[in-house]
């Protein structure tokens, strides 16, 4: 089988990763892709988010499967395109992709499907929005209806911070996304990720992640996409999972199903855990980067059965096979980052790190350059172990660190802290 799939980050090197070690794929392109993709698939540049360039391209190359990486395609509308050309992909359509390009969107199913999720109200003017946060009082969440990488979301713990919140996104600081805006009830507990596979019906967990989203040890600082994950999470029992599971996952995909627009690709589940009771934070309509990079570790080539089986609708047939295992991501970033970081230094040692199953550097923001990988990102290194306990898993993380010769990059050196 040949197989694209689009993404350029740690993300997509660890879904090319597990999708070569499927006997199945014959070949695999990933576009853009980066230089730790481009030891071991092709990569190819065009415009991911043009359908009609995917089109193109899958029709050129002979391409049998593709598999939709980041959430940008699929809010565009490039799976939709493909369906319609004909072409089997994974990840979902423009219209189901709302789950995660429109929080009132996720929040208005939540309602039909009686999941539980913090209580909130839907605003389109500054007047209104403020008048119900002087109701509610503070702790309290102000979040910009679309998509805003992360940054539209505000946690303010008194009243001003989410009054000032409430103007600056009516003041365009996230542009069209912060059109509309949802206000939440601020909910304790501890965050957790579940990431299930669905084929419009079925749902199918692949696996539970924790990760750290701030720049700091002990998770202090500014946010950042992530410095690093683990799986599978303590804190989702296999009780929490299924009341997740019977609560929030299927009733959703019952809901999207029966207004015609099923849900088909993997459903990122943000969970707050609180006594045992899960509650929804967020969808997202693709892997988590690094929660993805911790799961291919543990899925394996499987991984490529399993979105396969998702986009020919057969999951009912499916199920994982498990290693009682753990894997720890560790995220190597350039100094600076989440603030401006230098672009261009050289990373050496990384022939010296083994890859196979148990260990892996998946790459983000790298380029090969004149036979050396340099650094173009600010995430640049995912440096990915597994073990039979997360303690072993995370000191094989470390010693790969160890061989790494990078000045001009920085990690955190307490990943998993919470689980240990
Ligand atoms: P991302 O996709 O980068 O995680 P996002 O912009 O989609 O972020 P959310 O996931 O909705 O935003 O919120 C970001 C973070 O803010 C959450 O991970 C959580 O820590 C916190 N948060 C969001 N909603 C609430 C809430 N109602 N109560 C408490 N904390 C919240």
């Amino acid at each position: 089988m040949n197989i694209l799939i689009l993404g350029s980050g740690g993300r997509e090197h660890s879904l090319a990763w597990a999708v070569m070690q499927n006997p199945k794929c014959d070949k695999l392109i990933v576009a853009p892709g980066n230089a730790g993709i481009a030891q071991i698939a092709d990569c190819a540049s065009f415009d991911i988010e043009d359908g009609g360039e995917v089109v193109n391209f899958v029709a050129t190359n002979a391409i049998d499967f593709v598999i939709v990486g980041p959430e940008a395609p699929l809010a565009s509308g490039v799976a939709d395109r493909l369906r319609e050309a004909g072409v089997l992909v994974f990840g979902p359509s423009k219209a189901a992709a709302r789950l995660e390009a429109s929080k009132s969107f996720t929040k208005e199913i939540c309602d039909a499907a009686n999941a539980p999720t913090a209580g909130y109200g839907h605003f389109t003017d500054a007047k209104a929005a403020k008048a119900h946060i002087r109701k509610e009082g503070a702790p309290i969440v102000v979040k910009a209806d679309g998509l805003a990488a992360g940054k539209g979301v505000i946690v303010a713990m008194d009243e001003q911070t989410a009054l000032d919140a409430v103007d600056d996104m009516f003041g365009g600081a996230f542009g069209g996304a912060g059109a509309e805006v949802v206000i939440e009830e601020f909910m304790e507990g501890e965050e957790a990720s579940f990431f299930i596979l669905c084929d419009g019906k079925t749902a199918l967990p692949v696996g539970t992640a924790q990760d750290h989203k701030r720049v700091g040890e002990g998770d202090t600082g500014p946010n950042t996409g992530g410095m690093g994950a683990y799986s599978p999470a303590p804190v989702l029992t296999d009780e929490v999972a299924q009341k997740a599971l019977d609560e929030i996952v299927q009733p959703t995909i019952d809901e999207m199903a029966k207004r015609g627009t099923p849900y088909q690709g993997v459903l990122y589940v943000g969970l707050m855990i609180k006594d045992g009771q899960p509650r929804l934070v967020e969808y997202n309509v693709r892997f988590g980067d690094p929660e993805c990079q911790v799961l291919m570790m543990r899925l394996g080539g499987q991984a490529f059965d399993l979105m396969h089986a998702a986009a020919e609708e057969r999951l009912y047939e499916t199920q994982v096979n498990w290693a009682d295992d753990h894997a720890i991501t560790v995220v190597m970033a350039a100094n600076g980052y989440p603030g401006a970081y230098e672009k261009g230094s050289v990373i050496k040692g990384l022939d010296a790190v083994s890859g196979d199953s148990k260990n892996m550097v998946f790459h983000a923001g790298t380029t090969a350059k004149n036979g050396e990988i340099t650094a173009t990102g600010g995430r640049v290194l995912n440096v990915t172990a597994r073990g039979e306990s997360l303690q072993e898993a995370r000191d094989r993380a470390y010693a790969m660190i160890d061989q790494i010769d990078w000045p001009e990059g920085f990690y955190r050196s307490d990943i998993g802290w919470r689980a240990l």
